[in-house]
Parts: structure tokens; sequence; C-alpha cells
């Protein structure tokens, strides 16, 4: 286990396989027009698989496929089974949005899928059209009833916004409890594509609090790990959890990192650049090098970016359109979220 110089340990890494996705959320992918990671420049899974390997030898014992849309990557179920098999390797979930999931549910799980986290902002249908541009809700219920049935633990994930789905708490915790599902409500994040991000769109951890007790009575805070998740349990055992990024950011315990599918090693999800491992890894690099750039790289970490984006006065979108269309690593879409 290598740790930084706040003391964190390189944990988890979260593996973006694509930067393509089939939805269009508006806070993440408002606009019409994308640049894309160039083709060739996406890892194989050859490569992912021997990245995270190194990862794995490092203390890496999480990992957690992302995107884009991770179910867009063509045969996903092959490279989880190749991830699955990796030494050290003790936690393989997915967060998806859950379109296609129902088809790939079995295949995935025979390849050692251990858990999947579904994006479900709303319960409405036609707010989902609005808000991530597709007709798909349908599929995505499938996608979790599909889940639970192929014997998944599966989470949910909101990204909680006023004006948009702030009335769906109480909805979305009834929803889950039906699907034994447990719900994380994120606080809406300035980064990335959240281009149309103001601070009085966020609702806070406090005042999702505030609106679940008045509903539910006592809400009892249960230990923290190093999930970025709060979780916190109703009187009948309930539980859920609050991601609160934007109010109270868990920097200091933050035990993450992002690999996005063309090799780029990011260290916080407001970091303005990564460190590019596709040039070692296709220039002949051995892994005793590629693992020496990584333990010195993170032995050397300091980001506090949630912390930092907290301390400033006047707080909008971390990017203009111009600044993403100048480097799509900056994209919440090719970082994985
Ligand atoms: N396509 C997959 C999905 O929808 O879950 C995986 C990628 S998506 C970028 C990962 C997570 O990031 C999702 O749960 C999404 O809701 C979250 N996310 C994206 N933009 C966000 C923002 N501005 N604030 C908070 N969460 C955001």
């Amino acid at each position: 286990m290598i740790n930084d110089t706040l003391n964190r340990p390189l944990g988890s890494l979260r593996v973006s396989v694509t930067d393509r996705c089939n939805l269009r959320c508006r806070y993440c992918m408002p606009g019409q027009d994308y640049v894309w990671l160039p083709k060739q420049s996406i890892l194989t899974f050859e490569e992912i698989t021997r990245l995270v390997r190194i990862f794995a030898s490092l203390g890496v014992a999480k990992v957690r496929l992302t995107g884009g849309e991770p179910l867009l990557r063509h045969d996903l179920s092959t490279l989880t089974g190749m991830i699955s098999q990796v030494p050290g390797i003790r936690d393989l979930a997915m967060t998806t949005n859950g379109v296609l999931l129902a088809k790939s549910v079995d295949a995935l799980r025979r390849a050692g899928l251990g858990r999947i986290t579904v994006s479900l902002d709303t319960l409405r249908p036609e707010r989902m059209r609005e808000l991530a541009r597709t007709d798909r809700h349908a599929d995505v219920l499938a996608g979790i009833t599909a889940a639970r049935q192929a014997g998944f633990r599966v989470k949910l994930n909101t990204v909680v916004m006023r004006g948009v789905n702030a009335d769906e708490l109480v909805d979305l915790i009834e929803f889950a409890r039906t699907q034994q599902a447990e719900v994380r409500f994120i606080e809406y994040m300035d980064v990335g594509g959240a281009t149309e991000w103001t601070a009085e769109q966020v609702v806070s951890q406090r005042e999702m609090l505030a609106t679940l007790s008045a509903r539910y009575g006592a809400i009892t805070p249960l230990p923290a790990g190093h999930a970025p998740a709060e979780r916190f349990r109703l009187g009948d055992g309930t539980t859920f959890g609050i991601i609160a990024s934007t109010t109270a950011p868990f920097c200091r315990s933050c035990d993450r990192s992002r690999l996005t599918a063309d090799g780029s090693w990011l260290l916080c999800l407001y970091a303005e650049r990564g460190i590019d491992l596709r040039e070692p890894v296709r220039s002949g690099a051995s892994d005793a090098e590629l693992a020496e750039l990584i333990r010195a790289t993170w032995q050397g970490r300091t980001d506090r970016g949630a912390e930092e984006r907290l301390e400033l006065h006047d707080r909008a979108p971390l990017y203009q359109v111009s600044g993403l269309r100048a480097d799509p690593h900056r994209e919440m879409h090719t970082r994985g979220g």
C-alpha cells in the first residue's frame, strides 16, 4: 500500500472504458457537439488489464468500470472477465445509465462483476426525456430489475438538482426499497460538462436530510468508510447515501484515482490534467517502470480539488464550452464521474 502526501492510500481506481455516451444528461453533456477521443488512442483490453494489474500490485483493490457509458464498449464482459482475474482486485463494480443493462447482466455476472450502480435521476419518464434527452426510461428500470434477478447488489445514483428532481427524494427512497437497492443522492457538481451549473441549483446534504427527516423522522448517520457516500439509516432500517462533493467534500479521505479510456491517469476529478500512461505503455515501458511512475506520482499527490472549489467566493462552472472543446479530457464523460 502506498500513501500520498496527505496519507491517503492508493486504494481504488475508476476505469473509463469509453468516452462515448448514449444519453445527454444536462448536468454532464448539455451540448449537441463533442470532441471525442481518437479511436486509435483508446486502450485495448490487454492494455487496460495490464495497467490494472500494475495498480493492483501497488495496493489498488477496488476497480469500477465507468465511462461515458461503459456498456457501449464492445464486448465489455470480456474485459470484465480479464480484470476480475487480476490478483488483488477484491471489488469489481460498474456504474451505468442502465439503458443497455438488461441484456448484458448475465454475461457480466459470469465474468465476475460484483456490483452495479445504476444512475437514476427520476422516476418520471417525461422528466428523463427533458433531463437526459432519452425515451429509454423503461429500459433503465428493466435493467435494474434484471440486475437484481441476476443476483447483483444494486445501488442507484441520483444527481439532485433544484427545480429538476429535488421533489423526488422520498419517491426514490421508496422505489429503492422495492428493489432492495440503496439510493445515493449526489450533490450537483460544477465539474466537466456541467457548464450550466449554478450554486442555486445545488441541493445540499443538509437540505436533503431535512427533507427526508420531515417525512421519515430521525435519521441516523452510519460509520464512515473510504466510500465517497456518507450513509444514513431511517427508523425502519432503510439505508441511503449522500455524496456531498459540492458542499462537504471528502478530499481528506479520497483514495480514488481515474484512468480515462485513452490512458490518462487523473489524481482528482477536478485535476486540470492527467498523467499519460498510454505513451509509456505503447513505447515499451516495463511493468516495473510503470509501477515506479505510478508510485512516485501518487506519493507526491497533494490534490484537494473539491475543497479548493469550496473555498471560492463566487463559484461558477469550472469550464466553459470553449475550454472543454480545447481538451476533451476535461469532460466528466471522459473522466468517468
Ligand atoms: N454513463 C454512466 C452513468 O450514467 O452512470 C457512467 C458515467 S457517469 C459520468 C458517472 C456518474 O457521474 C453518474 O452517476 C452521473 O450522474 C455522475 N455525474 C455526471 N455529471 C455530474 C455532475 N455535474 N454532478 C454530479 N454528478 C455527476
